[in-house]
């Protein structure tokens, strides 16, 4: 929890983990099995989290992580984590695919988070990501992973996460 390790950390090692932090909190502050306190620790590591990466602030960005850290370990990850494992095996990064997974899946859920949550992609400028393998069998694949999706907001069907994989590789995502 040191900021003087962060400033002599690759920049592109702090965009995949930041994003993965605020992935991690705004996905839980959604999840069905939180609560008023995962909630409130949820969205305070959001607020910060967003102040250290628009202020380039570190000491922000590493109290921000240890909250969304204690928010989403007493709930779980959501829709946003389910999407991104199949761009993972295919060799992208964690947080380069939540940038990309998560923003569609605030979108199908109406997250509170979705306006601010596309600004700071915006910001942190991700190269647009790609799924080689046929999406019938990605979403297949989604679909087993029970953890995330049994505690998303919303009900997710195999043909809703094809649409979200399209929506991604045809670079809709910010539609
Ligand atoms: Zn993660």
């Amino acid at each position: 929890m040191d900021p003087f390790f962060l400033e002599n950390t690759s920049e592109n090692v702090i965009k995949n983990s930041v994003i993965d932090a605020l992935a991690q909190c705004s996905e839980a502050y959604d999840s069905k099995i939180g609560n008023m306190y995962t909630k409130f620790i949820c969205e305070k590591a959001f607020d910060i989290l967003e102040n250290g990466v628009m202020n380039n602030n570190y000491e922000l960005i590493s109290y921000g992580s240890l909250l969304s850290g204690i928010g989403f370990g007493n709930c779980s990850t959501t829709l946003g984590h389910a999407l991104s494992y199949v761009f993972s095996n295919e060799g992208i990064s964690h947080g380069h695919a939540l940038a990309f997974t998560t923003t569609v899946a605030h979108q199908f859920n109406n997250s509170i988070f979705y306006d601010r949550f596309v600004r700071i992609i915006k910001k942190l400028n991700f190269k647009k990501i790609t799924l080689s393998q046929d999406l019938t069998q990605a979403s297949e694949l989604i679909m087993t992973d029970r953890k995330h999706l049994d505690n998303n907001p919303k009900d997710v069907t195999g043909k809703d996460i094809v649409n979200l994989l399209k929506k991604i590789i045809e670079n809709n995502t910010f539609d």
